[in-house]
């Protein structure tokens, strides 16, 4: 894909996202636009960022390096979106600001542990699966209250909210009670935590539905970049 073209994605999708917050009477600045990188290579991140973009999104950590150390001279947010292994949970918490796909407390707490001190506190999403078919990972909603409560006191972690990738539909109704399930899922939560305050969810193909039930983050590939080969 050529430059023009990444921007006339990126000009359509912006587009996109304002519509829907209008229509769902929300400020669209609340809503931050996560640019999913993985499979793209090095050139295309940085011609998204001569784009105006800033936040990008990996999901397989040894691509997710590479690409990390090769574009150390712009200002960039790393996001880890994908599945975690435990032996990899040290390079994420040295090299990323954000983790969207924490499911388990064993997880949680080596990215705590290795955590580098002089950073920030790495900002943590609970991936939350509510459509138990469609995937493995995510912990089901009935056991966040107690992930929540094992997750709060770690160190090196600040606990954000709650991400969540749905079983596709092509019906808006059905993608929306999907995403409703997660925004109320973190209001439960607020009970424990009153400061959680964002829901990453949408993509592509259901970026509206997320929008007007209250995404504070989208995670967008495709739509930017591209159909991906894998
Ligand atoms: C790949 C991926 C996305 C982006 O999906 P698109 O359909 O390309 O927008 C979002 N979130 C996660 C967790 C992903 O793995």
């Amino acid at each position: 894909m050529n430059e023009q073209q990444l921007q006339d994605n990126i000009a359509k999708l912006l587009q996109r996202l304002r519509l829907e917050a209008q229509k769902s009477q929300r400020i669209s600045e609340d809503i931050q636009l996560l640019a999913v990188s993985k499979s793209q290579p090095v050139e295309a991140v940085r011609a998204a960022f001569r784009c105006g973009l800033r936040q990008f999104g990996e999901s397989y950590l040894q691509e997710a390096l590479a690409k990390i150390a090769a574009l150390r001279d712009l200002p960039l947010c790393w996001h880890f979106i994908g599945p975690i292994q435990s032996n990899k949970a040290r390079a994420i918490a040295e090299n990323f600001a954000w983790v969207h796909s924490v499911d388990r407390v064993k997880i949680a707490q080596r990215l705590s542990r290795y955590r580098p001190a002089g950073m920030a506190p790495l900002q943590i999403c609970l991936q939350v699966n509510i459509s138990s078919e469609a995937s493995k990972s995510g912990v089901l909603p009935e056991a966040l209250p107690q992930l929540v409560r094992e997750v709060l006191p770690l160190p090196g972690l600040q606990l954000r909210g709650l991400m969540a990738i749905p079983a596709p539909s092509a019906e808006l109704a059905q993608q929306r009670a999907a995403f409703a399930q997660v925004r109320e899922a973190l209001q439960q939560l607020r009970a424990l935590a009153p400061d959680l305050d964002t829901l990453s969810m949408g993509m592509s193909d259901d970026m509206e539905a997320a929008i007007a039930e209250g995404a504070t983050i989208v995670r967008v590939g495709s739509a930017i970049f591209g159909a991906r080969k894998r």
